[in-house]
């Protein structure tokens, strides 16, 4: 059982939606040929909609979206947004209606390698279309015009009732709490460990983890899946609002370990170096990554432990989002 927070707001409620703790255990043939002592924490398996990292956001987000009353839930994402398929699946077990303005691309100086258009859909949209998540398809443009985009949606169904607007990613303070418990849940595992490494994008995973290491031997390396430097500062935000629930200081942007130099040619685009890494760890361990986040993640890994930056005991977050393997068209090299 988690410890009671002891800050000076009230410790937010879980809503079970996931078979908790995950499993954690020792990569034997990675640790063998890589020299050193390799984990992963398997947030692919909290047995929940294909799995991943927001089904622990969700839990303490669904707890604020149910006591607001709202019987419809809006959201925004990439089309093939993991965290829209598994709020989708959350809004199904409560009996909500779920509904998110996507667009294909939002990274559009990307070149986008594959469409999750409505036409033939895949990945994540074939399965948020079977949770009947109403998609909202918009042009191209960046996370600001998304988030507008989910701001109007909400305002539109207003006029039917009451609406919740769940943020871009599921990233709130209450999505950082999660990962918070998610770093003592770990270490009860495990105990001390060197590093974690995990991906990052919209930032409570790596807030919620960074917040819950600070002071101790462990450090936590976040790999961006997205190539905007502001990021930092924005998990940096979130800290001071994670702070006020837990506890302990925030972090200051220059204490986050967070590298920009594994996104390859862009947000929601699979790289080279990321694809290679799915490849290198399935063929050692028998485990799939995903190629926007874990795969990206785990190249990311790889390279740091290859200039010695990270050693020791290390564990590999894998944060889900296998789904993305089926619209990316990767297939292996050879
Ligand atoms: C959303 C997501 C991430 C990033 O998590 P954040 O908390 O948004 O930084 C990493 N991996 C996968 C598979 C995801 O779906």
């Amino acid at each position: 059982m988690p410890n009671r927070p002891k800050g000076s707001l009230p410790a937010p409620l879980r809503t079970p939606l996931i078979l908790l703790p995950t499993p954690c255990h020792r990569l034997n043939r990675a640790s063998e040929e890589l020299g050193i002592d390799l984990w992963i924490k398997r947030d692919d398996l909290t047995g929940f909609a294909f799995g991943g990292n927001k089904g622990r956001k969700l839990e303490y987000l669904m707890t604020e979206v149910l006591a607001s009353g709202a019987k419809v839930v809006v959201t925004s994402g990439s089309a093939d947004s993991n965290f829209v398929r598994q709020l989708g699946a959350a809004c199904a077990v409560r009996g909500l209606v779920c509904h998110a303005a996507v667009m294909e691309n939002p990274y559009p100086e990307g070149k986008p390698l594959f469409h999750a258009g409505h036409k033939a859909p895949k990945g994540n949209v074939a399965l948020g279309r079977i949770l009947d998540v109403q998609y909202h398809l918009i042009p191209d443009g960046d996370w600001s015009v998304l988030e507008a985009a989910s701001s109007n949606l909400a305002a539109e169904l207003s006029n039917l009732g009451q609406v919740y607007e769940v943020p871009l990613g599921g990233s709130s303070v209450a999505g950082a709490y999660s990962f918070y418990l998610a770093g003592q849940e770990l270490s009860s595992q495990l105990g001390d460990v060197d590093f974690v490494v995990t991906a990052s994008s919209s930032g409570s995973t790596q807030t919620g983890l960074a917040m819950y290491f600070q002071g101790s031997q462990t450090r936590v390396v976040g790999i961006s899946a997205d190539p905007e430097p502001e990021i930092v500062d924005d998990l940096s935000d979130l800290s001071g609002q994670l702070a006020e629930l837990v506890d302990r200081p925030p972090l200051r942007p220059d204490q986050f370990n967070f590298h920009l130099s594994y996104v390859g040619p862009g947000y929601g685009v699979p790289s080279d170096a990321g694809n290679l890494a799915i490849e290198w760890l399935s063929r050692r361990e028998g485990i799939f990554l995903d190629p926007i986040y874990s795969g990206k993640a785990f190249s990311g890994l790889l390279d740091l432990v290859g200039r010695r930056e990270v050693s020791g005991r290390i564990v590999f977050w894998h944060t889900g989002g296998l789904p993305a393997l089926f619209s990316s068209g990767f297939a292996g090299t050879a």
